[in-house]
Order: structure tokens, then sequence, then C-alpha cells
């Protein structure tokens, strides 16, 4: 079957629908289609065999890589020139410049360390390190300092530099009175569960000390008797555990329920089976009691507007949670519902916002990326592959925002995808 419509998808001038996404040309004609069709038409993209990446679509998706690298290098030369007192920031992985060093350092595994980027990411992470606000209380991994010590804490592992890494651990560590505070709030972004995430990158990258078991399952407590206490003080009996962030109940991946749930089930070792099954697994049947007609989900409580589509409130974070959720509880509703939420990204995840992570193209298209290594369905990652095609032809159609070389917001996050669904099988999406 011929790819007709594609034509319309890949327009030069692509049509909005309003004013958050442009309209998919395929999303409707993909409903007729078989395996076969779908099969054939990913062809373009990717070996079906081998799952290994089409020469030509690689050849098109390293030259935008190169393009944006370029630029990010010309970023990180003006960051070394700039004075080393304390700006009263942390560089964070979200939006600052230890997300460039993720990326640089990432960029260097895929090739061959091409362009001496991962010199320059530990360059990079130094500096962060030496003009971080040490009166910060910014705990987690997108937006704090735990984030700046982790990147630092691999680079170090990286270089045989141990002496250092064990100097990360010990700041990392050193936050955690800061975590179980109960002022400290819980979400991905600013709260105990972006804290957890460090300490689960720390203990990937090795970190073995008699203690850390004991500080992983503190927190973990402290994030599920935080959510007991807010539904008993409110009388809430919806849900186990529900969590507030600035007065307000909300849902999504980056301020609400279900990143702390998906920080909760990637250290699914440090719960008990009383937790998982009588706290964590009610909050997720919770959560799909809130679907929309269109299998989307509110952004929080109350807020009846079936608006947002991405990776920070709505179906694209959720995709990749109940995903977990399944893999974890084998419950197949979980699964249907994130193949659902997969359906909702294809018809509305074009995002005009840009192609961040956070809440653009890149994050949408992780969230097929995550649905094709879980189900091996050619059909998503037929949809991965298009929305990265379309990224590619419409370059420069989409806004600019204020943060647009970052790795959550602008061009690093873009650049880290592009180098990620060349592998698909192997890729993550950094920070979730
Ligand atoms: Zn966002």
């Amino acid at each position: 079957m011929s790819d007709k419509k594609a034509i319309f998808f890949n327009s030069k001038r692509p049509k909005k629908e309003n004013d958050r996404f442009f309209i998919n040309g395929l999303s409707k004609v993909s409903e007729n289609q078989s395996n076969e069709d779908i099969n054939n038409l990913l062809k373009l993209y990717y070996t079906i065999d081998e799952v290994k990446i089409d020469i030509t679509f690689a050849i098109k998706i390293n030259a935008v890589i190169e393009k944006h690298i370029s630029k990010l290098i010309k970023q990180a030369d003006i960051f070394f020139k700039m004075s080393n007192k304390n700006n009263c920031s942390v560089e964070s992985i979200y939006s600052g410049m230890a997300g460039i060093a993720l990326l640089f350092k990432f960029y260097a595994s895929k090739t061959n360390n091409k362009h001496k980027t991962f010199e320059q990411s530990k360059q990079i992470i130094e500096k962060c390190l030496k003009i971080l606000d040490s009166t910060s209380k910014r705990i987690t991994y997108l937006t704090g300092k735990s984030g700046v010590y982790v990147t630092a804490a691999s680079i170090y592992l990286e270089s045989n530099d141990h002496a250092n890494m064990k100097l990360m651990i010990d700041e990392i560590v050193g936050m955690l009175p800061l975590a179980l505070d109960p002022k400290t709030s819980d979400e991905i972004l600013y709260g105990r569960a972006g804290y957890l995430y460090s300490l689960m990158v720390l203990k990937n990258l090795g970190w073995n000390d008699v203690n850390s078991d004991d500080i992983i399952r503190q927190v973990v407590s402290a994030i599920l008797d935080s959510g007991m206490s807010l539904c008993s003080k409110e009388n809430i009996k919806t849900t186990p555990i529900m969590y507030e962030w600035h007065e307000k109940k909300y849902f999504g991946a980056a301020h609400g329920l279900l990143g702390i749930l998906h920080c909760l089930l990637l250290m699914k070792n440090y719960l008990t089976q009383k937790e998982l099954y009588d706290l964590i697994k009610p909050a997720l049947d919770y959560l799909l009691t809130l679907q929309f007609k269109s299998g989307n989900l509110p952004s929080s409580l109350n807020n009846d507007k079936d608006r947002l589509v991405q990776w920070c409130h709505g179906a694209a974070g959720a995709t990749q949670t109940f995903l977990l959720a399944y893999e974890i509880l084998k419950d197949t509703k979980y699964l249907i519902a994130a193949e659902q939420f997969g359906d909702v990204i294809w018809e509305r995840g074009l995002l005009i916002k840009g192609y961040g992570l956070c809440h653009g193209l890149s994050g949408n298209t992780y969230a097929f990326i995550s649905l094709f290594k879980v189900t091996k369905k050619f059909k998503h990652l037929y949809r991965a592959a298009k929305f990265i095609d379309w990224c590619l032809t419409n370059d420069s159609k989409i806004k600019e925002l204020n943060r647009s070389f970052s790795m959550f917001e602008g061009i690093a996050g873009n650049v880290y995808t592009l180098l990620d669904v060349q592998n698909p099988l192997q890729a993550n999406f950094p920070g979730y």
C-alpha cells in the first residue's frame, strides 16, 4: 500500500488543529492499516528482522544531529568563558548546562567520542560544580543539585576517578535530611521522587555503601507516608496515596501522581508486597478511572479539559508509567491503557511547543519507543519513525522557546532522542 497521506503528513506547511498541535494526516488512515501495510511502510525507516535503522534514514538523522551538536559546542564555549562567580543558580539537567554535559557524554558513547565531547562533558560539569549555589534547596535529578552531582559521578566513574566520584556520592547523601524534611514536596521536578531518581542512577553506577539501601528505603517511606497522610487529612477515599504541589493535585509525570508512582515502581525492590498491592496498585487503578473519552488523562484533579498530550502532563508520561506497571504487576489492563495513550499521542502529539522532552515531540516519540519495546508491535516503531521524520522535515516550523538549547525544552533533548532512536530496543527516556 502506498503512503499517499504521508504527503500531507510531511507537508511543507503543517496544518494546525489549534494552538497546541499540528494535524497528523496519518492518524485516521492508520486505523485501517494491516500489519503487513505497516511492515511495508516501516521498511523506509528500519529493517523488520533485526530492527536496525535504515541507512538513508540514519544519514538524514545524523545530519540534523551534527547541525545541532555544533550549535551546542558553541553554547558550551560561551559557558566556559563565563565568570566562575556563583550566580545563585543550579545549572540543571532540565534547563541548564548539566543537561548539555549529559548529552555530550551520551553523544561520545554513540560516536566513538567524535568532537571530543566526553572531555567537554567533564569540563562543563566541573564548571557547573564550581558555580553551583551551595545554599540551594533544590534536591532533584532534573532541576536540582543531585542531578548535577550524579552526572558528575558518572563522568568521574568513566574517567576512573574514584576519589572524585566518592565526593559526589557524599554530596548526594548529604542532601538526605532536606529530602526527608516535611516541608519538601514529593513530585519529580522539585520533590522527593526526583531525589529518589538520582539515588537510583547512583545505584546503577555501582553505589553500594553499607547504608545505601537504608537511605533509599527512608526516601521511599517518606514518599508513601506523605501520600497516605494527605489522604487521611483530606478524607480522600478514592486512592490510598495522593500528592499536592502548590496546593494542586496534579496527575502528570512532572508534578504529579504518575511521576511519583513511576519512581516508586523503578525502585520496586525497596517496596514491600503490601505497599505495592495496597498503595501503588490502587493509585494506578484510580488514575485509570479518570481517563477522558479520548483515553487521555487530566493534568490535575477537577480539571476536565482534555488538552495536554505531553510527557509532563497527560498521555506521554502516562504511557511510560503504565508500561512499567504492566511489566511489574502483570495486569493487562495497564498494557491496554498504555496503548490507548499511544493512540492519543499519535492523533494529537505533533506539538507546536517544540522538539523537547518535556512538552515536545521528543518526549512523545519516547512513548512510542517504549510501547514498541514492551509489545514488539511494529505499529509503535512506525509511529516513532514518522514523528522523527516529521521533526527532521519540519525543522523550522515550531516555536522557539526561551530555553531552546536545553535538554527538556530544547534541541539537546531532541539530539538525545535522535541518537537513541537509532537503537530503539536499547532506547531510554533520560530522567524517567
Ligand atoms: Zn512540560
